[in-house]
């Protein structure tokens, strides 16, 4: 059995209520299937437990990313130290506000945002229907297809 490494013994340590997997693949979480294994990976399923993690990292002052459905990412086949914060399957709410606007959490595939705000009669979204990734994912590259792109549509500031 390989070693802990002290980071993984840290958290270990810590017992925490959160789904953590020590050298966890990254090429089960991304797109291309490549990756070797992330140091700590972990699926938190609330906003409460992202928050947990990330406030660890700071305290472990460990490194730490976030992982959306992995359709964008070139992981190492060396590996990725510290924590990977995966969001895909989880923060997937989706809610209608006022004034023709709807809040989407981070989780969520942009083609099930497409189709909610679609449902609720609203247009904007349309473009981000055949794009694979989370919301987080696209708000983070900026995702855009046939002239449609996410800076587009979300608020600024
Ligand atoms: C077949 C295919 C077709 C594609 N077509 C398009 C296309 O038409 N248009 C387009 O723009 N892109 C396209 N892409 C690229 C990809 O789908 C987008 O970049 C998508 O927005 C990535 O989302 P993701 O959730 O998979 O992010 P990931 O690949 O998991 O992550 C990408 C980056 O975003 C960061 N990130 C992810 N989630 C968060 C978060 N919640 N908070 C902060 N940072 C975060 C990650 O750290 C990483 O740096 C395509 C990819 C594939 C495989």
């Amino acid at each position: 059995m390989t070693e802990l490494t002290e980071f993984q013994r840290k958290i270990a340590a810590l017992s925490l209520d959160l789904e953590l997997r020590l050298n966890e693949p990254m090429a089960r979480h991304t797109s291309l299937r490549i990756g070797g294994a992330a140091e700590v990976m972990a699926f938190p399923k609330t906003e409460e437990e992202l928050a947990e993690l990330l406030k660890l990292s700071a305290l472990l002052d460990c490194k730490c990313a976030i992982l959306g459905a992995g359709t964008n990412v070139l992981a190492p086949d060396e590996g990725v130290s510290g924590l990977v914060i995966c969001l895909k399957d989880a923060l997937t709410g989706m809610e209608a506000l006022p004034e023709n606007r709807i809040r989407v959490m981070a989780g969520v595939t942009m083609s099930r945002a497409a189709v909610f705000a679609a449902n609720l009669g609203l247009s904007g979204l349309e473009f981000a229907h055949g794009i694979p990734g989370t919301i987080g994912g696209g708000v983070y590259m900026n995702a855009g297809a046939y002239g449609g792109e996410i800076c587009q549509i979300c608020p600024r500031g």
